[in-house]
């Protein structure tokens, strides 16, 4: 049952921090002449409207880039990801919001290649269509495990892969450290990023260990929290686990939180660090 849909919370605080990796990890790749892959394997449904109804039910997006985008930032990752908003926005009204295939077609070359799947009846073909013209992209309904197998490893031998299930069901966090096991045996030459929901402190360490032990090297952690630690109140914040990072990544992300997290809350914390070694 696929219930979860991400226009209720398209450009909350944990899409900002999800986005910002991704712009951060897809500046990197674009600086090598050679074109990549990007495989989305939740992807959404790429574009959002935050006047639409779902989104101003909710108003999550009022916890993220509401606060953000109309600021000037130092970190050059926080400048690029707050351009990349206002390009969908030239009148001046926070009217939408990119989902991270739509960040990947806004940023990659014409020469790149970007494939993803979404396994949502309703999503899937507003994101197809999005793709239709776009050439050197496959966009499938099928099943992110599924995907893993039918997709990789792309053609290209470097690229990023985005991992961000909905977490509704439990089993998803196993199902990611099996998705992540396969993945990486088929292309450990990418880049992955997995998203993940700060909800209750001891289930996040547990899936982080459960991560460390697929015996994977050269981990990042990234974490960002708006709110303090707390059980049974739902999402206080989020993080990325990063597999093969850009040696860059680390430091971009520092400067780009040290930046970002006083805007977005006055009790705002962060956290970069090295999980597994290279
Ligand atoms: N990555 C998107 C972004 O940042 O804009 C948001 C993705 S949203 C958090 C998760 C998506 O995964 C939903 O659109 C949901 O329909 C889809 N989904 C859930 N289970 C799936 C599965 N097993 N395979 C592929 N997609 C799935």
């Amino acid at each position: 049952m696929l219930s979860y849909r991400h226009s209720f919370h398209a450009g909350n605080h944990a899409d900002v921090i999800k986005h910002l990796v991704q712009v951060a990890i897809l500046d990197y790749l674009l600086q090598k002449d050679k074109p990549f892959c990007y495989h989305d394997s939740h992807a959404g449904a790429g574009l959002y409207s935050l006047l639409g109804e779902q989104a101003q039910k909710t108003s999550e997006y009022q916890t993220g880039i509401g606060k953000l985008w109309q600021y000037q930032a130092q970190s050059p990752v926080l400048q690029h990801y707050i351009e990349l908003v206002k390009q969908l926005n030239p009148d001046g009204e926070l009217a939408f919001y990119p989902g991270s295939p739509k960040i990947a077609a806004l940023m990659l070359r014409a020469t790149d290649s970007i494939q993803a799947s979404e396994l949502h009846p309703s999503d899937y073909p507003i994101l197809a269509s999005q793709f239709v013209r776009r050439r050197h992209s496959r966009i499938e309904n099928m099943d992110a495990w599924a995907g893993f197998k039918a997709m990789l490893p792309p053609l290209h031998k470097r690229g990023l892969v985005l991992i961000d299930p909905p977490y509704e069901l439990k089993t998803e966090y196993q199902d990611v450290v099996h998705g992540l096991s396969l993945a990486y045996s088929r292309f450990p030459q990418a880049t992955y990023a997995i998203w993940y929901p700060v909800i209750e402190r001891a289930a996040v360490e547990a899936f982080i260990s459960a991560l460390v032990g697929t015996g994977i090297k050269d981990m990042l952690r990234i974490e960002y929290c708006p709110l303090p630690d707390s059980s049974g109140f739902g999402m206080t914040g989020s993080g990325m686990l990063v597999v093969n990072p850009p040696y860059t990544l680390a430091d971009t992300m520092r400067t780009a939180l040290t930046e970002l997290s006083p805007l977005l809350s006055p009790q705002g914390d962060f956290s970069v660090h090295q999980l597994v070694a290279e």
